[in-house]
């Protein structure tokens, strides 16, 4: 029978790239081929905006009016774009994470799709995909098979597939020290994925520290591997799109065409159709959260959405897993695999606390070294070994003071002090891009009698270097990498070992892998320690365990050497007992710390959501404070377990706007989805919400 023709419209619902009516009905005139996911353009307000069409409707399905009575008068679909559409799975993945972080999906829409990219989508990169294509069937799973797992670790391989024959879906932490063998894992697995025709999608937290895995993962996939970042060129994220939209497109050419993306968060968006294995290297790093703007979402739970709409395999790994994962290990939800030692076999490095108060008192302090350190320092590099010395501040010194007056200068537009970068004279502020020259007298009386006080990585270079003046001492901070050269000549000459001695920021503590590195020395360590928020002590373990990490990567046993006023501190006391591997399966320390987190209410013994308000009116910062402490308080069907707040955090003033912050908690119980929704509507009915941030899970 004929299909019958019909002279009824058809209306489309429309995904915006805004914050507010994400999804916004059309009209869908039928000389457009346009189908669910296709790209188009449309009116807004009288702005064109570029959307996506989440559903198609007939005309009865469209309300004629609104609900006080008024008749709505729809808008035309203005054009379709000659673009590839967005695929089914990508649409459910926008939608997922739209509902759990409490934002739009128009919201996630725009993170997957940046505005630049619609141009140059658009320029048909018809070649590389051929060029890919041509490459790509070349690639021999056989001839690249290089890998022979170690008996312990080929254990933990078969139990990571044992789980995910199981219990697909169920996501396996694997808990490794440094140096186990998690990258032979992943490596094996991936080439597995790629046997079966299925893509792989590999996160890191940042992809500057992953040079050497690149090179690692390019030896054995070859032009299969895709590297992806934010930082990239338009031209070659649209390659990238390009090669997986075609891979989606062609099944039937899986087996030639799979790859694995090596890639940051925003990889997590990329058009993924067939999708066999997700793997989240380093799962407790903090650079896997995006905090501004939403959605602000975190990769690892993102990863865990995407491999359950795609049934693929789902790998999670770390050496210092967060507390998060610890938790769902133990209630069941994740299966743990456990790696407890080097492959190469180096004992746990050998950690000492250096109490400084102590070497005050004693005279043992040469400016911010003791004399422990450098004697250390001076004996390591006199062995052949190398050094790495870590402090958590760039800047020459973090604050300068006036010693006429006392006048401490501070930013214009944050409530923080300016740091003093010596190497080009300026004051800097940490917070927003405030620099002004240093001209080293003050404004407010006119004396030039700064002093220096504390002390950055910048000061550290030069006291050791003061200190030891035959050794060669360089500087790794985010100072230094704003230069690539300058940046990659350091490590290279570091890895030649032209470079003895290394000061650095936190950028230190990850991914590298340095054979001659035999002694990590942690300065100030009290300063990591001591801060106002409830996973300080868990990010100080993990970061002290990275830095540990470090060193004894060959056989040798490395050392640890920790400057602290606060040596007594748990986190400090416990760490040398924390990494020795044990037979229970959560480490001492983990364990302690995550019976404080049950004791007093915070996550992941609840769900968190942090409201956060900003002004640059303070009076008005107030009143939106009173409002949502009202609107929560008030709502008898929102059911949470504790408020607090309005409380000002560490830096109050950003960027000329004020700050001030609640927290929500809430059980983690089947209410849960409902109760954040309610909050979500709450904050809604507030007026002037635009100032309100919704940041579930909080970092
Ligand atoms: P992790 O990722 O757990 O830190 P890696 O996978 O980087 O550990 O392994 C540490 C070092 O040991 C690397 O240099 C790696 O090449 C080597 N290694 C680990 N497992 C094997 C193996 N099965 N065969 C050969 N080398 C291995
Ligand atoms: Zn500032």
């Amino acid at each position: 029978m004929e299909p019958q023709i019909t002279h009824k419209r058809h209306y489309a619902s429309v995904i915006l790239p805004v914050k507010y009516g994400g999804e916004i009905s059309y009209i869908l005139p039928a000389i457009f081929q346009a189908g669910v996911g296709s790209r188009v353009r449309v009116d807004l307000a009288g702005k064109v905006y570029p959307g996506v069409i989440s559903r198609i409707m007939d005309q009865e399905e469209v309300p004629a009016f609104t609900p006080d009575g008024k008749e709505i008068h729809y808008k035309s679909i203005l054009d379709v774009e000659p673009l590839p559409p967005i695929l089914p799975t990508e649409l459910r993945l926008w939608e997922s994470v739209a509902l759990y972080y409490l934002c739009s999906v128009g919201e996630v829409f725009k993170a997957a799709y940046p505005a630049l990219q619609v141009k140059q989508e658009a320029v048909e990169p018809r070649k590389s995909v051929e060029h890919f294509l041509q490459e790509a069937a070349k690639w021999d799973a056989g001839v690249n098979d290089v890998i022979k797992l170690s008996g312990v670790q080929q254990k933990a391989y078969e139990s990571i597939k044992g789980s995910f024959a199981h219990a697909l879906g169920k996501p396996v932490l694997l808990r490794g020290v440094t140096g186990s063998g998690k990258t032979e894992i992943y490596i094996t697995l991936a080439q597995e994925s790629l046997r079966r025709g299925q893509n792989v999608l590999y996160l890191v937290p940042e992809i500057a520290i992953s040079k050497q895995l690149q090179s690692r993962l390019k030896k054995v996939f070859g032009e299969r591997l895709l590297t992806f970042h934010s930082k990239q060129t338009a031209a070659e994220k649209a390659r990238i799109h390009r090669i997986l939209q075609y891979n989606a497109a062609h099944p039937q050419e899986a087996a030639e065409s799979a790859t694995v993306v090596l890639g940051t968060r925003s990889s997590l968006f990329l058009p993924f159709g067939n999708l066999g294995l997700v793997i989240v290297d380093e799962e407790h790093d903090s650079s896997y959260k995006q905090t501004e703007p939403a959605p602000r979402y975190h990769a690892k739970d993102t990863a865990i959405m995407l491999s359950q709409i795609h049934k693929a395999q789902i790998l999670l790994g770390s050496a210092t897993p967060s507390f998060e994962s610890e938790y769902n290990c133990i209630s069941g939800k994740f299966a743990l695999v456990e790696l407890k030692e080097k492959y190469h076999g180096a004992a746990v490095p050998q950690v000492e606390i250096i109490d400084t108060i102590q070497a005050y008192k004693t005279r043992q302090m040469a400016g911010n070294f003791s004399q422990k350190l450098i004697n250390e320092i001076r004996r390591t590099v006199e062995g052949g070994g190398q050094v790495l010395v870590f402090r958590n501040r760039r800047s020459y010194s973090p604050i300068v003071e006036c010693q006429e007056c006392g006048d401490i200068p501070k930013c214009p537009h944050c409530n923080v002090h300016l740091s003093y970068h010596k190497y080009n004279n300026t004051l800097r502020c940490h917070y927003c891009d405030y620099v002004a020259r240093f001209t080293g007298v003050c404004r407010n009386c006119g004396t030039a009698t700064f002093k220096y006080r504390g002390a950055g990585t910048e000061k550290l270079e030069e006291e050791l270097a003061a200190l030891l003046p035959d050794i060669s001492i360089a500087r790794y901070d985010a100072d230094i990498a704003s230069s690539k050269r300058a940046e990659e000549q350091t490590l290279r000459d570091f890895q030649d070992g032209k470079i003895q001695v290394l000061v650095g920021t936190q950028m230190i503590s990850k991914g590298f892998d340095f054979e001659r590195l035999k002694l990590v020395a942690v300065m100030q360590a009290d300063t990591i320690l001591g801060v106002q928020d409830f996973r300080a002590d868990e990010k100080a373990l993990q970061l002290l365990s990275q830095l540990m990490g470090r060193t004894g990567r060959r056989g040798e046993q490395g050392k640890v050497l920790i400057q602290t006023s606060q040596k007594d501190h748990p986190v400090l006391a416990r760490l040398k007992e924390h990494n020795v591997p044990g037979d229970s399966s959560l480490p001492p320390l983990t364990a302690h710390l995550l019976r404080e987190r049950q004791e007093y209410l915070f996550a992941p013994f609840v769900r968190m959501v942090k409201i956060v308000v900003k002004h640059r009116d303070i009076g008005k910062l107030d009143e939106l404070c009173g409002a949502v402490t009202e609107k929560l308080s008030g709502r008898k069907e929102l059911q949470y377990k504790e408020l607090t707040g309005p409380f000002a955090p560490v830096i109050d003033k950003v960027r000329g706007e004020f700050v001030k912050c609640f927290y929500v908690k809430f059980a983690r119980n089947a209410g849960l989805a409902r109760n954040k929704a309610l909050l979500q509507e709450c904050i809604g009915e507030i007026k002037g919400n635009q100032a309100i941030v919704l940041d579930v899970d909080p970092l």
